[in-house]
This record gives C-alpha cells, structure tokens and sequence, in this order.
C-alpha cells in the first residue's frame, strides 16, 4: 500500500487524500462511536492542554519537526494534527506530532504529503506503548481502545 501511495501520489493527489482521510475515520468509529457523539470529542480537550504534550514529543522526534526534521526549539514547537482538524476532528494521540512553525502552518488544512504517512504509522506502532502511557496520564485517548498502534496502522504495514 505504502508502495502505491509513492508511485502514483502526484497522480492521484487530493483524491486519495481525502479517501485516506475517511478510511482513517471509518477505521476509528470504535473511538469515535457514533456521530452524535462527536461534539464530546470536539469540544472535550482544551486546545491549551495540547501544549502538555509538547515535551514529550519534543523527545519523542528527538527535538526534530516530524515533517522536514529541522531542529524544533523545546518552547516553540507546534503541536500538529498530522490529519487535519477539519477532515479528522478528534483529539486522540495517535494522530498528534511535533512541527515547527513553517510546516506547521504550510500544511494547515491539507493531509501531509504521502511520504509522511509510512513514517506517521511507523512511529506509532514503534512507540504505541510509550505513546499510549502519555496519552493515558494526560486522559488523553491514544487511539482505537482495542488497537494500540492507532487505525491507520491496521492492515497498512507496506
Ligand atoms: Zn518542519
């Protein structure tokens, strides 16, 4: 899949972008339950409580932005949406990473760029233990409560 996603992504651009970005919702209504239940999730995290997490992925991606690996300053790195807010409005771990400001407010609303995907899903299974203790003590939800490694990892190893 991962091999798909580098030899055609120019190609198909936007439209498996947005696929991506529903199949990584649909993979996750276990979390989400149903759409009623959305505005709890939409409105359950204080955005400021976003920043606690800032440390610990600063380590994490040690010290590096997740998308161009410049060196990110302790205080000043931004806490991504790797899928956008508004494609993907939940707050659950698995999808929070370290950008610096420049990628953080180039990406904005868009799906990051394929190439990102396969580093996305390897850091949360390489770390789902690690993230999901972070997650927990921040009452955070890391992911699907029955898969650690986050649904965009199921069935999508290439
Ligand atoms: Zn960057």
């Amino acid at each position: 899949m991962m091999f798909c996603f580098r030899k055609f992504h120019t190609l198909l651009g936007d439209l498996v972008r947005n696929a991506w970005a529903a199949f990584v919702r649909s993979r996750n209504t276990t979390a989400l339950g149903s759409a009623t239940d959305l505005e709890e999730f939409l409105f359950g995290i204080e955005r400021a409580s976003l920043l606690n997490l800032r440390p610990f992925l600063f380590d994490l991606q040690e010290g590096r932005c997740f998308y161009c690996g410049r060196r990110v300053a302790r205080n000043t790195g931004h806490i991504d949406h790797f899928v956008p807010w508004s494609k993907y409005p939940v707050d659950l771990g698995h999808n929070f990473v370290l950008a610096d400001s420049a990628c953080n407010s180039a990406k904005a609303q868009h799906i990051a760029a394929a190439e990102h995907l396969s580093n996305w899903a390897r850091r949360n299974t390489t770390h789902a233990e690690a993230l999901e203790k972070e997650f927990n003590r921040r009452q955070l939800t890391f992911g699907d409560p029955g898969d650690h490694r986050g649904p965009a990892v199921r069935g999508n190893k290439g």
